[in-house]
């Protein structure tokens, strides 16, 4: 069992990216017996949103010193994924591959990563984990939330920047996008960071990182491997989650309506929006009766 180079060598921060390769969302097709998104030979891509945590990563390690390592579970074909991280500077790459994890809901899929993070943490005292906010797939946003509080660490989710790190207080501040508009938390290390898009510009990579990723050594870990103690809690075993049914929804069948109201006041704009609604829908008249809207009846 390999495993990545002693951080002692590299001052800095310990800093460790989860990334998923999910199919093209182009080619998504689902199984129609098992429900399940099927994989083998529609085109995969690095999940979005763990590009800009990986380029995140990046450049918090050309600010601070350190290294990049990055994390995924998923089959052997996932190896793919992680050289085009290593391609665009990532520093490590460990893949944590088995049969036992296959079906695995968020819970299962956040502890075998959590397990994987433990085992290499015993290495690389942890600084930060960064993930994506969510998959274009899954889309649930739960895995990085779950490895944060399986391994207590500090979690700061829907970050649009990281405004400052300080190494050696372990302090760190970041703006976080939230439904009423920005909030700016302050926080301690180890945290795990979840990234929105757009927070910065993703590098391409320097030819010299791309022709290291094309020979370097992709960490390969079996559950075992990875430190998983309890097989049972992976894959499709340990989910309690079950995907009862995948399905394109219908598209919608009623088509917007445009309203052509010209050189009237807002109020009068509402009035007529209004007016056409409650004609369409007489019911909803008596439903709002109690309510605060009211047409203004002449
Ligand atoms: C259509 C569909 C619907 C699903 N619905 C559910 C559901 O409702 N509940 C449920 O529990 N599971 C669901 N699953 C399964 C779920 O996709 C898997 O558990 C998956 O591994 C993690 O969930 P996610 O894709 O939603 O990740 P998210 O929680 O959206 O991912 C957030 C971040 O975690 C990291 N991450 C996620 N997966 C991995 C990985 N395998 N390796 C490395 N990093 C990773 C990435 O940084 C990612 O950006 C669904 C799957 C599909 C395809």
């Amino acid at each position: 069992m390999t495993r990545p180079p002693h951080a002692a060598d590299r001052p800095g921060l310990n800093l460790f990216v989860c990334i998923k390769q999910v199919p093209d969302s182009a080619q998504i097709r689902v199984h129609p017996v098992t429900n399940t998104i099927m994989r083998q030979g529609v085109p995969t891509i690095v999940n979005p949103y763990d590009l800009f945590a990986l380029e995140e990563a990046l450049r918090l390690r050309d600010e601070y010193g350190g290294s990049v390592t990055v994390l995924s579970m998923g089959p052997p074909m996932a190896e793919e994924a992680l050289r085009r991280a290593l391609g665009i500077g990532a520093d490590h790459a460990v893949l944590i591959t088995d049969r036992r994890f296959a079906g695995a809901d968020t819970l299962a899929t956040s502890y075998a990563l959590a397990s994987a993070l433990t085992t290499l943490g015993r290495e690389q005292p942890i600084d930060m984990v960064l993930t994506g906010k969510q998959t274009i797939d899954g889309d649930t946003a739960q895995v990085g939330p779950g490895i944060a509080r399986r391994l207590g660490l500090e979690q700061l989710t829907y970050v649009a920047a990281i405004d400052r790190v300080d190494p050696l207080r372990r302090e760190i501040v970041v703006r976080r996008r939230s439904e009423g508009g920005v909030q700016v938390l302050a926080s301690r290390l180890p945290c795990l960071v979840s990234v929105v898009e757009g927070l910065n510009e993703v590098r391409r990579g320097a030819v010299a990182d791309v022709l290291r990723a094309a020979r370097a050594e992709v960490v390969t870990w079996s559950a075992t491997e990875a430190g998983v103690e309890d097989p049972m809690r992976c894959g499709l075993r340990g989910s309690p989650t079950v995907v009862r049914r995948v399905f394109a929804p219908s598209p919608r069948q009623e088509r917007a309506q445009m309203v052509a109201v010209t050189g009237k006041r807002p109020s009068q704009l509402a009035d007529a929006v209004l007016d056409l609604v409650l004609t369409q829908q007489p019911k909803l008249e008596a439903a709002l009766a109690d309510g605060p809207v009211r047409r203004n009846r002449p």
